[in-house]
This record gives C-alpha cells, sequence and structure tokens, in this order.
C-alpha cells in the first residue's frame, strides 16, 4: 500500500547516483562518498549495509546532516543476509532484527529506502513461500512506524530463480502491505528471461507498476539498473553499461517518458561511470 509521496528537499525529480561510495572518492567512508557524488553532479547515493549495518547512531546522524547540506538523496541497501523464508524461526527473527536496525540507521541519515532480498525459495512452491515472507514482512512493520521513521521497505526484484521476488511478487507485497514499495532492478528482470530489453518491455513494466500501485508508485520510484551476464539461471554478474547488451538509451527515455520521479541506482562495477552516463543519456532527451 502506497502511502503519500515524499518530497525530497522540496522538489521531487529523478535522481542518478552510485551504489556505495564512488570508485573515484578519494574518502571512502559515507560522508566522503557523499561529497565526492555531490561534486560528481550526480543526485543520490545507495548505503551499502549489505554485510551488516556497521554504522553508529551518532554517525548516522552525521551522515544525514551532509547529505541534506549537499542536497543527495540517500537510500541503503540492506544486508544479504536476510531469508524470510527460512526454515528456522531464530534465521527468521534475526533477519526481521536486520532489517529493523537498517531502516532505523537509514532513517536517522534521512534516508527513505531501505531495499532488501526478501528470501530464497529453498526449493518450496513460491505460492507457498508468498503468504511466508508477507507474514514475517508484516511483523517487521508492526514495529515499525512508518510515521516516524518515514522509510520504505522495498524488496527488491531479484536476478536469479532460486531468489523469491519476481516483479509479480515485490508488487504483490507492495499493494497489500502498508510502507512496502519495490526495488524494480532492470537488469535483474533481464537476467532472469533475457527479455526486458526494449523501449516496449520497459514501459510494459512501468505501466504494470502503476496498474497495480497507482501513480504514486512511479512518483516515487527505485531502480537498481546495471549492465549484467546472465545464462540460464539467471544472473551471472554484472558488467559496464557501454559492456552489456542492455538498451541503457530506450531504458532512460521510457523513465522520461513516464515522467518518472525518485532514485536511478547504478550497480555497475564502474559505479558513477554508468550513474553519469544514465543521467547525461535522461538529460540529453527531449
Ligand atoms: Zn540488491
Amino acid at each position: 500500500m502506497l502511502l503519500p509521496v515524499y518530497t525530497m528537499g522540496g522538489i521531487m525529480e529523478l535522481y542518478f547516483g552510485p551504489a556505495g561510495v564512488p570508485n573515484s572518492s578519494p574518502e571512502r567512508s559515507t560522508e566522503g562518498g557523499i561529497r565526492h557524488v555531490a561534486g560528481l553532479g550526480l543526485g543520490c547515493m545507495e548505503m551499502q549495509f549489505v554485510r551488516g549495518v556497521k554504522m553508529g547512531e551518532t554517525a548516522a546522524r552525521a551522515v544525514g546532516k551532509l547529505a541534506k547540506e549537499k542536497g543527495i538523496a540517500l537510500s541503503a541497501h540492506g544486508p544479504y543476509y536476510i531469508n524470510l523464508n527460512a526454515r528456522e524461526r531464530e534465521k527468521i527473527a534475526a533477519s526481521q532484527e536486520r532489517l529493523l536496525h537498517s531502516v532505523r540507521i537509514a532513517s536517522l541519515c534521512g534516508a527513505r529506502t531501505v531495499v532488501f532480498h526478501a528470501a530464497f525459495y529453498l526449493n518450496d512452491p513460491p505460492d507457498k513461500v508468498y503468504p511466508v515472507v508477507k507474514k514475517n514482512l508484516q511483523e517487521v512493520l508492526n514495529r515499525l512506524r512508518f510515521d516516524q521513521t518515514g522509510v520504505w521497505l522495498r524488496p527488491e526484484v531479484t536476478g536469479k530463480a532460486t531468489q523469491f521476488g519476481t516483479l509479480e511478487e515485490v508488487l504483490r507485497l507492495s499493494s497489500e502491505l502498508e510502507g512496502v514499495a519495490p526495488c524494480i532492478d532492470f537488469a535483474h528482470l533481464h537476467a532472469r528471461t533475457g527479455k526486458f530489453n526494449s523501449y516496449a518491455e520497459f514501459a510494459a513494466i512501468l505501466e504494470q507498476t502503476e496498474r497495480k500501485l497507482g501513480r504514486a508508485a512511479l512518483d516515487n520510484i527505485h531502480i537498481h539498473v546495471s549492465g549484467i551476464k546472465y545464462g540460464e539461471k539467471g544472473e551471472i554478474k554484472h558488467l559496464n553499461m557501454t559492456e552489456s547488451d542492455f538498451d541503457y538509451v530506450n531504458f532512460t527515455r521510457a523513465l522520461k517518458d513516464f515522467k518518472v520521479k525518485g532514485l536511478v541506482i547504478s550497480e555497475s562495477p564502474n559505479l558513477e561511470g554508468d550513474a553519469l552516463l544514465l543521467q547525461r543519456t535522461y538529460r540529453s532527451l527531449g
């Protein structure tokens, strides 16, 4: 369920930025990354909590203050060690704690999004996994107050057939749970099937999202993208855009035509290189 659209600095547009501290950043800290992102002329950065949240509360407040000063929108990628379909109750509880902790720290940073990979199927049929993930995610939401944190939990469209997170599953969770919105990973969508690499298919994804969640979803989108190498089982590895087959020109054109607003995070190996390429391409379109 989508709550009212938040605005960043009063102006809501489409921001481009890297997944983590830019490669070319002389300072490797989150704050150094924010300064560098601002210097490059990009608009956002996704903090990587993927190996656990290492940031404390004081540091998070300082990060939030700097991001606001520099006009950089932040999001966070939650830990990889999350499986809301784990067999053991303690693993589910630990996954829920990791999400809660990520949201609390992200909120202190002024971030409005925590992305996460929700679950693995563990060979269970997907229609059995969905209600389990939903219930366990609902328990997390019950312990958060969206009106206090302002943070969206965003299950990601994943890239491997073993991972929960088709576009349909992610949109359905977003429509049924308050405070949940999608992270649409276009590289993963492409890798899962080899499809979704033309203007018509990009447009169809955006249309499907709007149909399911309303216009608010396109006014508050969160996108991951990169070049990608894929095989029978989906994702193999991320590639730089220009070394891959991804049609980023038509991708940016679809974002422009649909007047999509929110964050576009580059997960290419060259991080800021492709964020800049996408931003440049997007701005060059009439
Ligand atoms: Zn991810």
